[in-house]
């Protein structure tokens, strides 16, 4: 037989009686169906993948695991985390709706309140999630929706997240918690009263600062509906190399987190002890503003989150991070390594030095995302860049 010119065929797949122990990767964006009929009820039921916009196994398996940790059914995956706060907004309001933000999202999601909403029509506002009263002093006639974090960034400051749940239940108001921080092992917003559960799997779930993705679900089936609809027709949907080693890595997870969390809880009891660093926020320490809710709504799990502050200003803080060349400075959280953030510089840089003062975050600030290293020797390097940071200033 003569060889073919081309290659290009839609061959099968050899058939095996054994079955890969690796969940397989998929990056077909197409899939070829029998016939029309077949097609035809493959959309009326959703009984196979058309397009991997609309869906592909590689999310649905990384989806359904994350359903598992959050207690949650039909969860979706999206491009980012950013993208799952998007689907569930572009999803769920419309123009005249009014969104009641807390005053300390993630600065992207402080963005889309302040910046973008606006332009669609959609009023914002924000007030302080560790007063239920002033989430109360702030709803409208027309407030649709409250955006909380149950632990704050970087502040550390924990919500009201048990007022604001009977708030919203109490005014009809749909509660969507942003659970990135606090991960389902510290908190299940579903247990608690929220409608809406989002993640920057990007972080902790994900773990290894190589895959951007989000994950969104909703109690009521019609939301969740609505919330699929936005994901797959804005394209805010994922890539199948992404969830396929975001599964992997979520594989570790409860290992990374209670290692982390350990690590974190050592960490911030060094660091008090450390001269130049004027206070440490860490939610399960005594001297943490929010010790009490803390202890009862996460549980006594602190997670992986401190924040820290260093006096000597800027010239301490750059200090520091040169003094420290193995710990990232980057601003991302939830890596396998321990990494720093600096807000005054990063994330909260658009403020005012007042607008920072207010938030308690001065030139000395530090958020640490701590990972699983050996705590001994992450002890030994901040306190050396420590030292260093106070000769520097
Ligand atoms: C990182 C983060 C986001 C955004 O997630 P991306 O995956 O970076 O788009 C949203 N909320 C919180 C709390 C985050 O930490």
């Amino acid at each position: 037989m003569k060889p073919p010119k081309s290659l290009v065929r839609r061959t099968g797949w050899p058939t095996s009686t054994s079955r890969p122990v690796v969940t397989p990767l998929q990056p077909s964006v197409v899939y070829a169906s029998p016939d029309p009929d077949a097609l035809d009820t493959q959309y009326e039921d959703g009984s196979g993948y058309t397009y991997a916009r609309e869906g592909h196994p590689n999310a649905e398996v990384l989806a359904a695991k994350i359903d598992m940790l959050e207690g949650a059914t039909g969860g979706n995956i999206t491009g980012s985390g950013m993208s799952a706060i998007g689907a569930v907004f572009l999803g769920v309001l419309k123009a005249g709706d009014h969104v009641l933000g807390a005053d300390q999202l993630y600065g992207r999601s402080l963005r889309l309140m302040t910046q973008d909403l606006p332009k669609l029509g959609i009023e914002t506002s924000l007030a302080d999630p560790t007063d239920a009263a002033a989430i109360a002093a702030a709803i409208r006639p027309n407030t649709k929706m409250i955006l909380v974090e149950v632990v704050s960034n970087p502040t550390i400051r924990v919500a009201d997240m048990d007022g604001i749940a009977a708030l919203a239940k109490d005014r009809g108001i749909l509660l969507a918690v942003d659970n990135t921080f606090t991960t389902p092992r510290s908190y299940r917003p579903f247990d608690h009263g929220a409608d809406i559960v989002i993640h920057s799997v990007t972080k902790l779930l994900s773990g290894h600062s190589d895959a951007t993705l989000g994950y969104v679900a909703a109690r009521d089936p019609a939301l969740r509906t609505a919330i699929n609809d936005a994901n797959v027709t804005w394209g805010l949907t994922p890539s199948p190399f992404d969830c396929w080693l975001a599964e992997r890595g979520l594989h570790s997870f409860d290992l990374r987190f209670d290692r982390a969390q350990q690590n974190a809880t050592a960490l911030a009891d060094a660091l008090v002890e450390m001269p130049g660093v004027a206070r440490v926020i860490y939610p399960t320490r005594r001297d943490h503003p929010d010790h009490n809710r803390a202890m009862g709504l996460l549980d006594g799990q602190g997670g992986h989150m401190l924040s820290f502050e260093l006096t000597g200003g800027r010239a301490a803080a750059n200090a520091l991070t040169r003094a420290a060349p193995d710990i990232a400075f980057a601003p991302t959280l939830g890596d396998i390594g321990t990494t720093l953030s600096h807000p005054a510089s990063s994330s909260h840089r658009g403020l005012t030095p007042e607008g920072r003062a207010a938030l308690g975050i001065s030139e000395g600030f530090f958020r640490v995302s701590v990972g699983v290293e050996d705590i001994d020797m992450l002890v030994s390097e901040l306190d050396h860049a420590i030292c260093q940071a106070q000769n520097a200033s």
